[in-house]
C-alpha cells in the first residue's frame, strides 16, 4: 500500500518510528509534502534517510502570506532535487484564517509554473474554494499532471474527471456521515485513484481521536477497497501501480 500524502515533519514520533510502523502494517512507499521550505527541506532530508519515504517540495497556501520571488527561486531549487517527486502542496484556502488570496495566487500560480517546467506532478490543496481552485486549474495547469489529496468535491467530480486529474481520498471517507465522498471513490476510474493519510490529521474512523499516522492508510485504502467491491490485496496492486506511474518512483 501507498501513503500518497503525509507530514512526517509534523507528526509526534521520530521518522524513523513512522516509517518502522508503516512497513509493519504494509505501507511500501510514502510521500511526504512540505509546506514551506523548512518542511520541504525536511521532506528531502527524509528521503535521503528512509528507502521507502519520497518527497513534495511545495508552499500551502495558508503561509502564503507575502509570497516572494525569492521563495519562487528556492522552490524551484528544492523541487530540481531527484528526491523530490512533486510539487505542492498548494492551491486555494478560502476556510482558515490565512493568507490574503492574492498571495496564495501568487504562490499556486509559482507552483503550477515549477511543476510544468520540472515536468513533476502538482498536489492540490483546496477548502472552500472549489471554483477558484478549478477555475485556476483549467486556466494554468495544461499539461501538468494535477492530483487533487484529500478530496472533498465530490459533486464536481465528473469535471475533475474530465480534465484527467488524479484523486486521492483521505481518512474523512471512512466517517459515517461522509455518503456522498464514499460514492465518489467508489467510482474513480481505476487509474485515477490514490488513497492517503494526511497525518498527523484526518484519523480514519477506526482510529478516530487519535494523532494519524503513515501506517493508519490501511484503514482508508480496506475502506476503499471494499465500497469499490474489490479485495484488498487487489486494490493495494493498483495503487502502488498508480503511484508509480505518477510519481515516477
Ligand atoms: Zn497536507
Amino acid at each position: 500500500m501507498i501513503d500518497s500524502h503525509t507530514h512526517l515533519d509534523f507528526c509526534d514520533p521520530p521518522h524513523g518510528e513512522l516509517v518502522a510502523q508503516a512497513l509493519e502494517a504494509g505501507v511500501t512507499k510514502m510521500l511526504t509534502v512540505g509546506t514551506d521550505v523548512a518542511s520541504s527541506r525536511d521532506a528531502l532530508a527524509a528521503a535521503a534517510e528512509f528507502p521507502s519515504v519520497f518527497a513534495a517540495v511545495g508552499h500551502h497556501p495558508n503561509n502564503a502570506t507575502a509570497f516572494s520571488g525569492a521563495d519562487r527561486a528556492e522552490l524551484l531549487e528544492l523541487a530540481s532535487d531527484p528526491l523530490c517527486h512533486a510539487v505542492g502542496e498548494t492551491g486555494f484556502d478560502q476556510y482558515r484564517e490565512g493568507a490574503p488570496l492574492e498571495d496564495q495566487r501568487l504562490a499556486f500560480d509559482a507552483q503550477i509554473e515549477i511543476a510544468g517546467e520540472l515536468g513533476k506532478p502538482l498536489i492540490i490543496h483546496t477548502r472552500d474554494a472549489d471554483d477558484l481552485t478549478i477555475g485556476a486549474l483549467r486556466e494554468r495547469a495544461e499539461g501538468v499532471q494535477v492530483l487533487l489529496h484529500c478530496f472533498t468535491m465530490p459533486s464536481r467530480l465528473d469535471e475533475c474527471l474530465e480534465a484527467g486529474w488524479w484523486i486521492s481520498f483521505a481518512g474523512n471517507v471512512t466517517y459515517p456521515k461522509a455518503t456522498d465522498l464514499a460514492a465518489a471513490a467508489a467510482r474513480v476510474p481505476d487509474d485515477r485513484l490514490l488513497v492517503e493519510t494526511d497525518a498527523p490529521y484526518l484519523s480514519p474512523q477506526a482510529r478516530r481521536g487519535e494523532r494519524n499516522t503513515p501506517a493508519a492508510v490501511v484503514h482508508t485504502a480496506e475502506f476503499v477497497a471494499a465500497a469499490r467491491g474489490v479485495d484488498y490485496a487487489a486494490f493495494s496492486t493498483l495503487v502502488e501501480r498508480n503511484a508509480e506511474q505518477l510519481f515516477g518512483w
